[in-house]
């Protein structure tokens, strides 16, 4: 830690007595901790709100009034003093699992790449999935005590926001981020000033200012071009994620790959492994190569060294998902670097070719593959796609023994699940196990949720449902008053959901392999199951397509009219701007979360584990993590393998069935109390077959059991006994 070199401005007006809520506010544990995400909320719920949950940017703005009336009520301050204890005991203990588990030798530290991160909304630096994942990998390593340090992008107009327009069009813009009101602070250099490191050997030059946001005990630096030693080109190298220029992306690549490592080098940070999540920081390897050329080593041993202390973590499904830079572009940026490296270009881009790729492009994942010994997809399923998929690099390997493995992604528990619903959960899971929260990857301990009353479950999942429809009919109210909606578009926007009516749920990217209008492909059996008067049933519908993507933006306009239309009588929803907070209602609040991405794409899908932990039925498509989380009684599964060109029109049938057959049935049978117990005990076999599995818990650990051994007598011995 060196907070020594953070100096932190604006907060001189806060008492005292609670000023560590400062030191609280600029680490991110806070969001994980429900009782101390309260003690910003008591200070002003509504500058809470107005801040979008920022505590930095709250405490900044907050007149010293509010803050002085805190710090003399007694029963704050007894809050105050618990959360602050706990936070400095998590901060400072070292006996988490990982020193138990991992003891027998001096621990590394590992520094995790990746381009994207989701951890709170009041950090946007993320686009879907693969920033959840890394997000909440930062926070359970935290948890588990393994030491890692993490390196990614700070995105200065960093987040886009979508806009429906009347017509059902996706609008964007793009909300710029105020770096000095974010939890994130400047790391300074021995003089004083921002720390600014220059990206090694790459022309022109660009350099980057490095900030850090603290994930608990995990650093995440930052990278930041946008700053006045660059030209303006390079100035914008960081400002969004994802550019569709490919140009603009490999240079986004190199920044974070070989600006990162050197970053960490300048900071003195002692790292021996690196786990680089999906290809776009894999030029990480480069430096770690080029420095170790410096010191006079040979690129075929320093290539050895780097490869046997790194892990690779894949997650797209298909080839074209992957980076691909032509070897003219390459050569632009690189050719001053090749040379560092002691190689010809010839080899360097060799490490970047796919066999039997005409084009001789540079493909980060084969070269992720070439550079690191050990590699793994994010499903079983996905884990065999990829040995197919990548076979070509292996060649005279059969497929099964291609050395790709798969670790199932998870999500971190205490930031998906409901805090409600962990009090409810901790009511009958602590008499048998006090310290549960510890053990969130013990099955055992999770089939105790059958102890909860039928009655229980069910009136909070009801609850949270209710909480789901008041604040989508906020956020409309609001629009309605700053844009002038016209009133048929806030029908649209859910004005009319009500509670008391089964509930699909549908939110993730608008990928067209997402298949977001499945569930129209025949309209008019769908309208006669979601208008049916007896049982009705109501869809929400909530993502965003990528800006370039026309096809994305024009399935989404189509549900949208759908939702317009009178002819499903306001039962179709479709909520603006959906992200991490839209997330969190959404799977804490629907009853049936739906997935229907085409096999084998999704890699493995993580909302559903999200919704299933709070008691949300899943209703998948085989595909995915759901393939190995489906049991045959914790929701539904449906589809097949095989690729047909009627293969949207059976699976749409396939889902009308279950849905006409099974789901709203048991929905709907409630007993005379008026519980629908056939559907609550649904609920629990799903959150205890589904929570310890699909954890971010189980996932680390699994990471750390199957590499870290590995990795660490790689580097230990001197590099001897590294895998080939
Ligand atoms: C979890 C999450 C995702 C990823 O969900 P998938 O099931 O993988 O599509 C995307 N966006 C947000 C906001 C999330 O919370």
């Amino acid at each position: 830690m060196q907070d020594d070199l953070i100096p932190r401005r604006g907060f001189s007006h806060v008492p005292g007595r609670i000023h560590g809520l400062v030191d609280l506010a600029y680490n991110l544990w806070w969001s994980w901790h429900p009782e101390a995400r309260i003690l910003f909320k008591q200070i002003n719920p509504h500058a809470w709100k107005e801040s979008i949950h920022n505590p930095v940017k709250m405490l900044q703005e907050i007149p010293e009034r509010f803050l002085e009336r805190v710090a003399g009520n007694p029963e704050y301050l007894r809050r105050y003093d618990i959360s602050m204890f706990r936070f400095h005991r998590y901060m400072t203990t070292k006996n988490g699992w990982f020193s138990e588990a991992h003891s027998s030798s001096r621990s590394l530290t590992i520094a995790y790449f990746s381009a994207e991160y989701g951890l709170h909304h009041s950090l946007p630096l993320y686009a879907g999935g693969l920033g959840f994942l890394a997000g909440d990998h930062l926070k359970e390593c935290s948890d588990l005590g393994l030491p890692l340090v993490a390196v990614g992008f700070m995105y200065s107009e960093g987040y886009l926001h979508q806009h429906i327009l009347p017509d059902g069009w996706q609008d964007n813009y793009w909300e710029h981020l105020d770096r000095d009101a974010a939890p994130v602070a400047r790391v300074m250099d021995a003089d004083g000033r921002q720390l600014v490191v220059r990206v090694p050997h790459i022309s022109p030059p660009i350099h980057v200012a490095v900030w850090r946001v603290d994930v608990g005990k995990v650093p995440l630096y930052l990278l930041d071009t946008d700053i006045p030693e660059n030209e303006p080109a390079a100035r914008a190298i960081s400002s969004r994620l994802y550019t569709g220029d490919r140009e603009r992306r490999l240079v986004q690549e190199v920044v974070l790959g070989i600006g990162g490592q050197k970053v960490l080098n300048t900071l003195g940070i002692n790292f021996s492994a690196v786990h680089l999540n999906e290809g776009h920081p894999a030029f990480a390897q480069l430096e770690r190569i080029r420095e170790r050329v410096e010191r006079g080593l040979s690129f075929p041993v320093a290539l050895d060294q780097v490869r046997g202390t790194a892990v690779f973590t894949t997650h797209t499904p298909v080839p074209a998902g992957n980076d691909l830079f032509s070897p003219s572009l390459m050569e632009k940026y690189f050719s001053d670097y090749y040379p560092a490296l002691g190689i010809d270009r010839e080899t360097f881009l060799e490490l970047g070719r796919t066999p039997g790729d005409p084009s001789g492009c540079f493909n980060m994942a084969a070269f992720a593959l070439r550079l690191t010994a050990f590699h793994n997809a994010v499903s079983q399923r996905h884990g065999s796609v990829s040995r197919k998929m990548w076979q070509v690099l292996w060649p005279g390997s059969p497929e099964g023994t291609v050395p790709i493995d798969a670790i199932t992604n998870g999500v971190h528990i205490p930031t998906w699940l409901n805090p409600r619903m962990e009090r409810l959960y901790s009511q009958y899971l602590s008499p048998v196990c006090p310290h549960w929260q510890q053990e969130l990857d013990n099955p055992a301990i999770w089939g105790m949720i059958d102890e909860i009353p039928d009655r229980e479950l069910w009136l909070l999942h009801t609850w949270l449902k209710a909480k789901l429809f008041n604040r989508i009919r906020e956020r409309k109210r609001l629009r309605w008053a700053s844009h002038h909606k016209a009133p048929i578009n806030l029908v649209a926007d859910g004005l009319m959901l009500s509670p008391s009516v089964l509930t699909i749920g549908f939110a993730r990217r608008f990928s067209s392999y997402k298949r977001a209008d499945l569930i129209f492909h025949d309209v008019a059996r769908l309208k006669r199951i979601l208008t049916n008067k007896w049982w009705p049933v109501q869809i929400v519908f909530a993502g965003k397509a990528h800006p370039d993507d026309t096809e994305g933006k024009q399935i989404l306009q189509r549900i949208y009219q759908h939702a317009v239309s009178p002819d499903f009588e306001g039962r179709i929803a479709f909520v603006e701007d959906y992200g991490e907070q839209t997330a969190q209602y959404l799977v804490h609040g629907v009853d049936v979360w739906l997935n229907n991405p085409l096999p084998p794409m999704e890699a493995c899908g993580t909302s559903g584990m999200k919704a299933a932990l709070n008691g949300v039925l899943n209703c998948s498509i085989r595909d995915g993590w759901w393939l190995e989380g489906y049991n045959g009684r914790n929701g539904w599964a449906f589809g097949g393998d095989a690729w047909s060109p009627e293969r949207d029109a059976m699976d749409a049938a396939e889902l009308y069935t279950l849905l006409e057959k099974e789901i709203i049935p048991l929905f709907y049978s409630g007993s005379l109390d008026g519980i629908p117990h056939g559907w609550v005990q649904m609920m629990k076999e799903s959150i205890k077959s589904i929570a310890p599995i699909f954890s971010s818990r189980r996932m680390v650990k699994e990471y750390t059991d199957r590499y870290y051994p590995s990795l660490l007598s790689c580097a230990e011995s001197g590099y001897e006994q590294c895998p080939i």
